[in-house]
């Protein structure tokens, strides 16, 4: 099916893509790698009458060490985040993430600040940037803020950003030595997004108890929900089989999930407690060779 039609401008500078999304406002919207922009307005679920493409703002692109941090430009692909030795190294858990987004087609066009600022409920990036506690940057031509992932995401395809902000940096604080990432991911077969997934960061204390432990879940609801419980029954506490199961079955608490034609409700909590267990486990195991 076709769209309706629309102006399209090629923004040459993030100033001049900003001035097209002040003039023209809440009837334009910004292209990154339009892998789900387009489908939406194919199917005419989305009409915007001006279309800014920010493909040519080449410094949003691209992944490097800031101090403690990965900055990651909004614009960097799937693929460059999957396969940046940068990434496996120091967050695995989020290479993971991006390597089992889609298809290598998808995950070759796609932007990670596509991803996040669309916000469907069955993508990937927003459950273990959750976990990360990753902070996205938002530019408008009045200011320039931080938000993090756990106000960034607000309801189903809903986020913080406003309609006069782009978003130009997902900013990741990376874990100290003794920590471990993991992401674990249940794909719908038919769709390859998320039925359910859990995304974990663990860090060690060198007695080998767990200092801190953070865990997201995805597929729950209308965006990442972190794991409270689970969190809790993980601190302080040493990481054996039987203490991560049981922190494990706490993970859809508090959830409300809709059941659909492919899973139940009950199903999606269950299946939440399964793969929250294994990545945990996975976060464990490397944390453990971090030697922490
Ligand atoms: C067949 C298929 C399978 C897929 N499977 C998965 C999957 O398994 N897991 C998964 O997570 N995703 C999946 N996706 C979605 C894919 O990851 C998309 O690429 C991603 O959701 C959107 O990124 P994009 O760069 O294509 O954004 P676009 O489609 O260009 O834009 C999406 C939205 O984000 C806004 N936007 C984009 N960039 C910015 C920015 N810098 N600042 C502010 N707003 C911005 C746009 O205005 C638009 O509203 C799949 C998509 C397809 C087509």
């Amino acid at each position: 099916m076709f769209p309706p039609s629309f102006r399209y401008f090629a923004a040459r500078s993030l100033d001049e893509a900003l001035d097209l999304l002040t003039r023209d406002g809440e009837d334009a919207r910004l292209l990154a790698g339009g892998h789900s922009l387009i489908p939406a307005m194919k199917l005419r679920l989305a009409a915007p009458r001006t279309l800014i493409d920010l493909g040519r703002l080449n410094d949003l692109r691209g992944l490097r060490v800031d101090g403690d941090t990965m900055a990651i430009g909004a614009l960097t692909v799937h693929a460059d985040v999957a396969s940046s030795d940068l990434v496996r190294r120091r967050l695995p858990g989020l290479a993971e993430a991006a390597s089992v987004i889609g298809d290598a087609q998808v995950r070759n066009r796609g932007t990670i600040g596509g991803s996040v600022t669309h916000a469907d409920p069955g993508a990937d990036f927003p459950v273990i940037l959750t976990a990360l506690n990753a902070s996205f940057v938002l530019v408008s031509h009045a200011e320039k803020r931080m938000v993090s992932a756990s106000d960034f995401f607000i309801d189903f395809f809903t986020t913080a950003l406003a309609t006069d902000e782009i978003l130009t940096e997902i900013r990741v604080p990376l874990p100290p030595p003794g920590a471990g990432t993991a992401y674990a991911k249940m794909s719908h077969p038919a769709s390859g997004y998320v039925v359910v997934s859990a995304g974990a960061l663990l860090i060690h204390q060198p007695s080998g108890r767990c200092e801190s432990a953070s865990i997201a879940i995805g597929g729950l609801g209308s965006g990442p929900l972190r794991a409270r419980g689970t969190e809790a029954a993980l601190q302080g506490r040493a990481l054996t089989a039987e203490v991560i199961a049981a922190a494990a079955a706490k993970a859809a608490e508090g959830s409300n999930p809709e059941g659909d034609v492919y899973a139940s409700a009950d199903y999606k909590r269950h299946m939440a407690a399964v793969y929250a267990r294994r990545a945990i486990e996975e976060a464990a195991r490397r944390s453990a060779r971090t030697g922490g």
